[in-house]
């Protein structure tokens, strides 16, 4: 059993968003604790523009929402694809025993250079990550005091 918690957010760089499994209709069926996924709250949706009265909305339906525009009442409505928009779900301790919580985050998205050496973490165990990414940020800074 599930139950959502409130949201924080996650600083990621793109290719380690992209390497994350996706879930976006559904849950990971092993609820590991700490486990990560990453879900596009836009997988099932799609933009709404009216080319009459440039309306735009969103839809969950992939059907437009009625043969008429719901503004000027025109049969102009044309569907656009709209972007991704991820969020990080993980499996989190639950104050009930028998339950997992997933916690919810946004993604901030960080920028440099993709280390050329990269692999795929577990995503199974985002405290592993973490703490595997802070030793590797510690022997960068000692590398670059030895090298300046
Ligand atoms: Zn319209």
């Amino acid at each position: 059993m599930t139950k959502r918690k409130l949201k924080g957010s996650i600083r990621l760089f793109p290719w380690e968003l992209q390497s994350m499994p996706e879930y976006s209709c559904s849950l990971p069926s092993g609820t590991t604790l700490y486990k990560v996924w990453k879900s596009n709250t836009n997988a099932f949706a799609v933009g709404i523009r009216c080319t009459n009265c440039s309306l735009t909305g969103r839809s969950n339906s992939h059907n437009l929402p009625g043969p008429m525009c719901p503004k000027c009442k025109q049969d102009t409505l044309t569907k656009f694809n709209l972007p991704a928009q991820w969020f990080i779900g993980m499996y989190v301790p639950d104050s009930q025993p028998g339950m997992i919580g997933i916690r919810w985050f946004d993604v901030i998205t960080l920028e440099g250079p993709r280390p050329p050496n990269y692999s795929p973490p577990d995503w199974s165990n985002y405290d592993r990550w973490k703490r595997d990414r802070e030793q590797e940020k510690l022997v960068q800074r000692r590398e670059d005091r030895q090298s300046s």
